[in-house]
């Protein structure tokens, strides 16, 4: 499972601006790689507007729903240019909407079909599948992060891996972007992990999905099943190279 995070693939601080150039060198180092699956976060696309619009608490007002349209209008632009990157980059895409397979309560997934993901999967397709405004049983429609998606499709279908691509180099002692004494933490286990997912600071920029906390907490029942995951630099390929291979590279390693 490789999630391409919000913050790598869109200029979070700007509305609707994505990486196409981290987009195409990911895309480029996956290429000659099968059988996994592509989870991305919304970045400017979703945590902007959600905020403009109110989308996180419950839905009542007629100008949240339009709000609802207009962000997944932008969440539908991102879609179509990360799909097209990606297939013209050598990559057998098959786009998924999560709000179309999940539902939601109080923002959590409470239920799923796969059926259509896991027969792309079959196929030799890539399943892609990006955070999402989904109908909510309590709330009429939440917010469900591409963090979210990534450990809960990794789940349900056994990855052996889930790769974090982000905008730093994986998880530091604090904000690498607020904090130039901050040191990388290479190697985490279940308890450092739990430890860490109470500290680690949100996100500096407008985000409806939690940052770096947000990311850790989703990240526990996934390590906890037994599932590596590494944290990386999605600008620096050649990272994502050695962590696809299972080899050494700069960035944070949990495992159990
Ligand atoms: P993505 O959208 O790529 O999934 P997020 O924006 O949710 O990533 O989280 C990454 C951001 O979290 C980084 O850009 C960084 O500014 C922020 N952050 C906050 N605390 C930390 C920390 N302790 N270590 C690393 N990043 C942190």
């Amino acid at each position: 499972m490789i999630k391409l995070g919000g913050a790598a693939i869109t200029d979070k601080a700007r509305l609707c601006v994505i990486n196409r150039k981290t987009i195409a060198s990911t895309a480029r180092i996956l290429a000659n790689h099968r059988d996994y699956m592509l989870v991305h976060g919304a970045g400017s696309f979703g945590h902007i507007p959600v905020k403009r619009y109110n989308l996180r608490g419950p839905i009542r007002s007629r100008r949240q729903l339009i709000g609802y349209a207009r962000t997944k209008a932008a969440l539908l632009e991102l879609e179509r240019e990360t799909v097209s990157i990606l297939a013209h980059n050598g990559i057998p895409v098959a786009p998924v909407f999560a709000s179309s397979c999940l539902i939601a309560d109080k923002g959590r997934i409470v239920s799923q079909n796969f059926e259509p993901i896991a027969s792309m999967l079959k196929l030799g397709l890539v399943p892609c599948i990006g955070g999402d405004l989904v109908q909510d049983i309590s709330l009429g429609a939440s917010v469900v992060s591409g963090d979210q998606i990534a450990v809960n499709l990794a789940l349900a279908f056994d990855a052996r891996r889930i790769i974090f691509g982000t905008d730093v180099d994986g998880l530091f002692t604090a904000n690498p972007k607020l904090n130039h004494k901050a040191k990388l933490i290479p190697n985490l286990n279940i308890m450092g992990l739990r430890k860490w997912a109470k500290k680690a600071g949100p996100a500096n920029m407008p985000d409806a999905s939690g940052g770096m906390r947000g990311k850790l907490t989703e990240i526990l029942p996934a390590v906890k099943a037994g599932i590596d995951v590494a944290i990386i630099n999605l600008n620096k390929p050649q990272r994502l190279q050695r962590a696809i291979a299972g080899k050494p590279v700069k960035g944070t390693t949990i495992s159990r």
